[in-house]
């Protein structure tokens, strides 16, 4: 006979089993991506991360965001037939983070892709660029009692003119930002004692999340079981091609709070962080139109290939054994 502590654990499993396979078959049905939500970041009064080293082409973020952000779209156009591609702008005009992702919301995006460059806190350097010459007197007393005297020595000293100006990064490449959804501190504090300067104009300040509110609960809960592996998924398949067309591929990073268009939007979301508009080659290579091309390109490949990989599950498997098997 059966004890009830055990005919509860069976009463559990029968009723465990089904629901869990339930969820597997469930999470196996291949969800279509039929609208993706293109961010050029910022725009018009909010123009982003700006050169401003030495030598600096004196760029802004919002310009080269918004010219890899129209190629891309023209790129996905052509090569994404049936699937909807929604840029958040094709102008210099401003909207805030929450305004975006409630576009993408609104627009039933299936996938949510900010385009933005790099920013980084440049180190100071200085060097001398002449001389100029300096008067200046010494005092000295001569002479004793009522015969004291004040001798004042006039002198000419050669002084360095000191020039400050700002040393350009040496950190360059790509990087993808995706939201972690979840306070890992240890986390934070790796990001934030690297090189790596994230998004702090308009991503942070401007909003007050409070992450103790239930509704920010629910949402990272929800972005945790429902994107956060699709979100990862998306920016290794990006890095990929940013590697494979020879840029420095500086990874996918988590981050916990503060990118409020990849946590505040209803589908897997990623931020690509183009490059540093604070790097000599970086800068001169995001202004160039072949360099936005590439980026986009190598974008557009990405989306393409993850797309296909997210329709056809099957077809991936099916190319992981022929490939396993021809060696
Ligand atoms: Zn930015």
């Amino acid at each position: 006979m059966l004890n009830p502590k055990n005919s509860i654990k069976t009463f559990l499993l029968f009723i465990l089993i089904p629901t869990f396979s339930c969820f597997n078959t469930f999470a196996q049905v291949p969800k279509k991506i039929k609208t993706i939500i293109v961010d050029a970041g910022h725009g018009g009064s909010d123009a982003g991360a700006r050169g401003e080293y030495e030598g600096t082409l004196h760029s802004q973020e919002k310009n080269i965001t918004l010219a890899i952000s129209n190629k891309l779209v023209t790129e996905l156009k052509k090569q994404m037939n049936g699937v909807k591609i929604i840029p958040t702008r094709t102008s210099d005009v401003f909207n805030t983070p929450k305004e975006k992702a409630q576009f993408a919301n609104d627009n039933h995006g299936d996938l949510f892709v900010c385009i933005h460059a790099d920013a980084v806190a440049l180190k100071t350097g200085s060097r001398i660029i002449g001389h100029r010459t300096e008067n200046y007197t010494t005092t000295r007393w001569v002479g004793k009692g009522k015969k004291k005297k004040k001798i004042v020595t006039p002198h000419q000293r050669e002084v360095p003119i000191i020039e400050y100006f700002k040393i350009p990064t040496t950190r360059k490449g790509t990087s993808t930002l995706i939201f972690a959804a979840r306070k890992t501190g240890d986390k934070i504090k790796a990001l934030e004692n690297g090189d790596m300067a994230f998004e702090t104009d308009d991503d942070d300040s401007s909003l007050n999340i409070n992450y103790d509110s239930p509704e920010w609960k629910a949402n990272a809960l929800l972005y945790t079981q429902n994107y956060f592996k699709k979100s990862y998924k998306l920016g290794s398949i990006i890095q990929q091609e940013i590697a494979n067309m020879g840029r420095p591929d500086l990874g996918v990073w988590q981050r916990d709070k503060g990118i409020w268009v990849l946590q505040a939007t209803r589908m897997p979301a990623v931020l690509i962080e183009t490059g540093f508009v604070a790097n000599y080659e970086d800068e001169r290579y995001l202004n160039s139109d072949k360099g936005q091309q590439e980026i986009a390109e190598a974008i557009a490949k990405a989306l393409i290939k993850y797309k296909d990989q997210v329709e056809n599950p099957r077809s991936v498997n099916n190319a992981d054994t022929l490939s396993a098997s021809s060696k």
